[in-house]
């Protein structure tokens, strides 16, 4: 077989988001109707749509070679797998909750109750490093609801807004894990597999870079070009090119997602002008 076999969500909270990373990476996936498994038109690469939960399981045994999963489940599995890459998608954590009318001071008030959770591994795991005892009970779905039908007193499930719990009387009162979607691997890779990987691996950082930076334009006036440059990094470095206006030059840059609006701010505040940002598709270094 000379295809790399990765496994994805069948449907779920991974499933758009790991069908567009294939596609930001300008590998073409057609889709069937059943939905079972299905090859890439322009790659290599045949796809595996299974529950999440058992992807560790296929990633160890070797029946997929990759595979993208959240990072709750990988640690929750413990198979022997390999992390690749962090995904940057499906962010969340997985939480404590206890009722709201519950008077929460520290952990210490966890000792000797009863908590609900689909993650009992990692909830155990969390509690013996604190020295609390308490009682673990493992439920697989709707765990929200077990303080409401006296089944525990708290529970410990996967949180991003934190409506679910609102709505369900509940309060997050400690984070067990910060997760995010992972691109995980079988431990032995042969070929071309391998290869096959490496390539995936570099459309998927250079695709990581693009959307984690803008691409800036911007109109400067030539008597403080130099101290605007000094606050724009660039790729290497910046662009200039000058206008038909002699005084004012068009600066071109790469700035990073998570410092973008103080960046921004100080420029206008230097008298740059007319900002434009793009959004970039793929940075390759
Ligand atoms: P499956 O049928 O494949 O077993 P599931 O119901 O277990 O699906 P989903 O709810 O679709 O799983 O969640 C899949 C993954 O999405 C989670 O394991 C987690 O990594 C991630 N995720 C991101 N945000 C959330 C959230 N708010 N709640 C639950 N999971 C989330
Ligand atoms: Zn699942």
């Amino acid at each position: 077989m000379d295809k790399l076999k990765i496994a994805i969500q069948k449907s779920g909270r991974l499933y758009e988001d790991s069908i567009k990373l294939l596609k930001d990476c300008s590998i073409e996936v057609n889709i069937g109707i059943d939905k079972l498994k299905t090859t890439a038109l322009n790659f290599p690469l045949e796809i595996l749509f299974l529950r999440d939960d058992d992807i560790p399981q296929y990633l160890e045994d070797g029946v997929a070679d990759i595979g993208i999963i959240g990072k709750n489940v990988l640690l929750e599995k413990r198979k022997k797998i390999k992390i690749k890459e962090t995904l940057g998608f499906g962010k969340c954590r997985l939480s404590i909750a206890v009722p709201k009318s519950l008077v929460y001071n520290d952990i210490k008030d966890l000792n000797g109750k009863r908590i609900a959770t689909s993650y009992p591994f990692l909830v155990k795991e969390f509690f013996e490093k604190r020295y609390i005892n308490a009682e673990i009970h493992e439920i697989s779905g709707a765990v929200e609801i077990a303080p409401g039908i006296g089944l525990a007193d708290c529970i410990c499930d996967l949180v991003s807004s934190g409506s679910t719990l609102f709505m369900n009387g509940l309060k997050e009162v400690e984070t067990v894990l910060q997760s995010e979607a992972i691109l995980a691997s079988h431990l032995y890779l042969g070929m071309p597999q391998n290869l096959i990987m490496d390539k995936l691996l570099f459309r998927i950082r250079a695709v990581k870079k693009a959307k984690n930076n803008k691409y800036i334009l911007l109109n400067v006036p030539n008597n403080r070009l130099k101290k605007i440059i000094s606050y724009l990094p660039g790729v290497k470095s910046t662009v200039i090119l000058p206008l038909a206006n002699s005084e004012w030059s068009s600066v071109h840059s790469v700035v990073n997602e998570n410092n973008f609006w103080g960046i921004i701010e100080n420029l206008k505040a230097l008298g740059v002008q007319d900002i434009l940002v793009l959004p970039i598709e793929k940075i390759i270094l």
